[in-house]
């Protein structure tokens, strides 16, 4: 049997990454976090953030989603007070009421909170949203800053005796003989542990394919704009047909969808650009929702969504490499705590929690 490991180096310091690190810091492991630039400058820097478990998903990532929402209201309840962790509910609607109607009676189906409004209703209940067909209101769920998020987890990590690497640059798994070994970073330094974890986010299949493991991909590109500042009562998650909103810690919101990917050009060097007129288009959008509540960009940030091919997570240890974990998934935010947790328990008991084991990587032949 293999011992229990007493070190692990854990690549990327978006949420998952991060989280995870925190996670066996605390379980005892002696950790090092490794990132190539600064904490939170992926997807976890550009991200709607909202925590839900709402629409038909499978059973077993419905599960993982709700114990996620679990873990958020832990650290909800521990300061109700933070700025960046808020549970003020979603408000979803589509073009039609068939749609609402069908996600309504799934969701009371499988026990989510859900609650069906017509649009006057919405109006009368959430001041300064104006919804253009019938909606579904979720009380239970919310939204989180994933920067600040990061930040407080990156502190209690470090505080707790673990090490942080910024800017270690593009870092490789080191694999001796069929076995994870450590990573090497950008500048060809090593660092040696008993375990790796793999939480690169949209360049998780790059990383793998780097000692020869395929994971199928289909991350695709998206952006998110922020706006400045704006005086608005509206304080829960809207999903709405052309744009997708959530308040921001400082006042303003963040905004996304998906009806402007194809315009999104990526270059060489994984940076993009994105006419203005699309970011206009969709803060006017926004806007519309928020009862014609007139809308600036701040800033705008586009890079790809990490999303596996088949749409479900992939966490786990490789059966390929033994010692190397991944973490790489859609809904990162929502999976953000409870994800950590669980490879942290699969790295020091050398068993896939029940809850992660349908997502191992293993599915895929890796
Ligand atoms: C526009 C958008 C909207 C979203 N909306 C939601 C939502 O509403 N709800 C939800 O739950 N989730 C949502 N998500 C998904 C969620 O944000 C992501 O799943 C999550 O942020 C991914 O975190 P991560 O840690 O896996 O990756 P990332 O945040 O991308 O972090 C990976 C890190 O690894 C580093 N890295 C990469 N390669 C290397 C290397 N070779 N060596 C060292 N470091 C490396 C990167 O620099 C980066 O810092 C959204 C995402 C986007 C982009």
């Amino acid at each position: 049997m293999t011992p229990a490991p007493r070190t692990a180096v854990v690549l990327g310091g978006g949420v998952l990454g991060t989280s995870t690190a925190h996670a066996l810091q605390r379980a005892g492991v002696v950790t090092t976090l490794l990132t190539r630039g600064e904490p939170a400058d992926g997807a976890s820097g550009r991200s709607l953030s909202w925590l839900n478990s709402a629409g038909a998903r499978s059973e077993a990532y419905h599960l993982l989603r709700t114990v996620g929402i679990d873990r958020y209201r832990t650290l909800f309840a521990q300061d109700p007070t933070r700025a960046w962790l808020r549970f003020d509910g979603g408000l979803w609607w589509s073009t039609g009421a068939d749609e609402a109607r069908a996600r309504h009676t799934h969701e009371t189906s499988i026990g989510y909170d859900s609650e069906a409004l017509d649009p006057e209703q919405v109006s009368a209940r959430f001041p300064g949203v104006r919804a253009a067909a019938p909606a579904v209101h979720n009380p239970g769920e919310g939204w989180v800053s994933l920067p600040h998020l990061i930040a407080h987890l990156a502190g209690e990590f470090t505080a707790a005796g673990g090490t942080l690497r910024t800017g270690a640059g593009e870092c490789a798994v080191l694999v001796e003989d069929g076995r994870a070994a450590g990573v090497r970073a950008g500048d060809g330094s090593t660092v040696r542990a008993d375990a790796v974890v793999v939480a690169c986010g949209a360049s998780t299949p790059a990383v793998l394919a780097g000692f020869g493991v395929d994971l199928p991909d289909a991350s695709p590109l998206s952006a998110l704009v922020e706006t400045e500042p704006v005086d608005s009562p509206v304080r829960t998650v809207l999903n709405t047909p052309r744009a997708a909103l959530r308040p921001q810690p400082g006042g303003g919101f963040a905004v996304d969808h998906d009806w402007y990917v194809e315009q999104i050009e990526e270059r060489p060097d994984g940076s993009c650009a994105l006419d203005g007129k699309f970011v206009d288009e969709l803060l006017a959008e926004a806007g519309a929702v928020l009862d014609g509540t007139p809308l600036e960009a701040a800033r705008w940030r586009a890079g790809r969504k990490p999303i596996p091919a088949d749409g479900e997570p992939v966490l786990g240890e490789l059966s390929a490499v033994s010692g190397c974990h991944v973490v790489f998934t859609h809904s990162g935010a929502t999976l953000g705590l409870i994800v950590g947790e669980l490879i942290a328990h699969g790295v020091t008991t050398g068993t896939a929690h029940p809850l992660v084991a349908p997502f191992s990587p293993r599915r895929f032949g890796c």
